[in-house]
């Protein structure tokens, strides 16, 4: 188990060269001290999670969206060559900050201005998909990569933690929904062990979802970070082309990574 990573301390990092996305540019809308999430998942690079809710339960000190547009302005202005891509990602998930929509229009703002060829993009764990307010602003993004890791509820209990009042029926609702309107990009981390993801039972309950929601893309990946829970471990090479297989047969597009 390689080493869990630190929070980032700014409200922007990178460009990180991403595995999925290339050169991307990082914006953390989210706290400093502690990762916010309403998911609390086995893998989290970040190790657990401090601030477990839905909603932030208290003003952690977040940013306002001029500090996020000033912020990003400055870096684009710092780099040589402009990001293929400015991505909202960071301290947890980025659709809990109260003014995301906002954060949303800064962040094109400061693109058209600086970086038009740059893409607008989201890591998004879905939760908040089912929100009217969110889903209009995940709308106004280029790109939404967002998490679907469980088939079953016990899964998706055991496996992406969340806190109370988010279960996966609702999730996939918000997903439907969502890719009912915008290309949506599902992105899905497999592991082995006790408390991994695998196994034909649960990957025919994944894909049955993954039918219903109608992704124009879907990303298929393993561990490549530290994570807390011990009792998982990377799927293999073979294991995730029997996951990409799966979603042959229904005609999804799908990508190992
Ligand atoms: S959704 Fe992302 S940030 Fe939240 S616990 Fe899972 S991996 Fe970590």
């Amino acid at each position: 188990m390689s080493q869990i990573l630190g929070l980032k301390t700014g409200l922007t990092y990178g460009p990180v060269n991403s595995r999925r996305l290339g050169r991307s540019l990082g914006i953390n809308i989210l706290p400093r001290e502690t990762k916010l999430c309403s998911f609390d998942c086995v893998y989290c690079q970040y190790g657990w999670t401090g601030a477990h809710e839905a909603r932030p339960g208290r003003d952690y000190g977040l940013p306002s969206p001029p500090d996020v547009r000033a912020a990003l302005e400055d870096k684009l202005r710092s780099l040589a060559e402009p990001p293929a891509y400015i991505t909202f990602s960071g301290n947890g998930e980025p659709t809990l900050h109260p003014l995301f929509g906002q954060m949303v229009d800064e962040a094109i703002a400061a693109r058209d201005l600086l970086a038009p060829a740059a893409r607008t993009a989201v890591l998004s764990n879905s939760t908040t998909a089912g929100d009217q307010a969110v889903r209009a602003a995940l709308l106004r993004l280029d790109v939404r990569i967002m998490k679907l890791d469980a088939g079953t509820a016990a899964t998706f209990d055991r496996y992406s933690r969340p806190c109370p009042g988010v279960d996966l029926e609702s999730v996939t609702r918000g997903l439907e929904a969502l890719a009912s309107t915008a290309p949506v990009i599902v992105q899905a981390l497999f592991t082995n062990g006790k408390n991994g993801n695998l196994g034909a039972a649960e990957l025919e309950a994944w894909r049955a979802r993954l039918v219903r929601i109608k992704p124009e893309l879907v990303q298929i990946y393993t561990l490549a970070r530290g994570y807390p829970d011990k009792d998982i471990s990377p799927a293999s090479l073979d294991d995730l082309r029997t996951v990409k297989r799966a979603l042959d047969e229904p005609g999804i597009p799908s990508q190992v990574f």
